[in-house]
């Protein structure tokens, strides 16, 4: 059985050659839309080496990339297709799928081949479950049509250089309909993602005012603001909020202040050490997830928690 991998991030390329041997795949073909230079590093893991010579594609654009990703494809016969999982490569595994009218799943955690086909773990409700998915029908019943699985950063070990595979250019006739006009960096939202402290704001805050209240907090704990969705995304207090849909973050200190815990809020900070909550509500669901909580209107706890820190 052939398996073909397929990741920009050179880290989770070796991951998935990982997640293809556990597989027992007979052959692992490197799919590259890179340099002649990625090609040789990725002919280092793998058997065969397909690739796209991404100068020839100029800018990165999804419609090019996916015309030259199905090219390699159909240049081989893999059985299953495993892209890096992450924005980029989830979104060409989805518009890879429709073109070949095969089945695409994300979030995968780890897979297996059985009598039925292919088997993954995925995360499913915002990450609080697992769900066990079978990929299509029957495998193996079509060839050049790959099952598509976009595996998880971190859940397979880097595979060592062990292979001196062959390097076959594929050549893509790919007419540009799109021109890419300026790149803007995507806001971040104060170097949340890296923090050690993470004092979240929610509705529970009134006015944008009051936002004032949370940075003193978050400045006596030597940490950073977030947000809830609500306040990013309805209320425009912030550019870009904390959680599953938002900025995952993964502090030694989390402080909810004024968040009732909604699932896609707690996705976005179950990585957290430490999680601490403020709310009136002693019912809110966020303190289901708290090692620390303080049931009591924000107005009075946070201006209290900031002179004792002061102190
Ligand atoms: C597809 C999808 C994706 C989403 N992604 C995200 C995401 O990534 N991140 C996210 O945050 N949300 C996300 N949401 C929204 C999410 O479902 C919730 O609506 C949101 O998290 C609620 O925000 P909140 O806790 O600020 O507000 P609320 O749910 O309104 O909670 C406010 C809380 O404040 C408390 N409160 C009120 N007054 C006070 C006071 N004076 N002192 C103390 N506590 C007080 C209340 O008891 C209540 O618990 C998503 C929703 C969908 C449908």
């Amino acid at each position: 059985m052939e398996i073909m991998v397929y990741s920009e991030n050179e880290k989770l390329f070796k991951e998935l050659v990982t997640a293809a041997s556990h597989l027992n795949a007979s052959r692992i073909t490197s799919a590259v839309i890179g340099s002649k230079e990625d090609a040789e590093k990725a002919a280092k893991y793998t058997d065969k080496v397909l690739f796209v010579d991404s100068s020839e594609l100029g800018e990165y654009k999804p419609k090019e990339y996916v015309e030259a990703l199905c090219n390699i494809v159909k240049a081989s016969d893999p059985q299953v297709l495993l892209v890096g999982g992450t924005h980029k490569g989830n979104a060409l595994a989805a518009m890879l799928s429709v073109k070949l009218g095969e089945p695409s799943v994300t979030e995968v955690s780890d897979l297996k081949i059985t009598e039925e086909g292919l088997m993954v773990l995925r995360s499913a409700f915002g990450g609080v479950a697992v769900a066990e998915v079978r990929v299509g029908k029957k495998l193996f019943t079509k060839v050049a049509s790959p099952k598509i699985a976009c595996v998880k950063p971190g859940f397979f070990a880097p595979a060592e250089e062990s292979k001196n595979g062959e390097i076959e250019k594929i050549s893509v006739d790919v007419k540009s309909s799109t021109e890419v006009l300026e790149i803007k960096k995507k806001e971040t939202g104060a170097g949340l993602e890296d923090a050690d402290v993470v004092v979240v704001a929610g509705r529970g805050v009134k006015k944008k005012e009051d936002l004032s209240l949370i940075e003193d907090l978050a400045k006596a704990l030597g940490g950073v603001v977030g947000v809830t969705r609500p306040l990013s995304a309805d209320l425009h207090w912030a550019p870009t909020w904390v959680g599953m849909s938002g900025i995952a973050v993964k502090p030694k200190l989390y402080v909810g202040v004024g968040v009732s815990g909604q699932i896609q809020h707690i996705a976005g900070i179950r990585n957290s050490k430490v999680i601490m909550a403020v709310n009136t509500d002693p019912n809110a669901p966020i303190f289901e997830h708290a090692d620390y909580g303080i049931v009591g209107d924000l107005y009075q706890v946070v201006p209290k928690l900031i002179e004792m820190l002061k102190s």
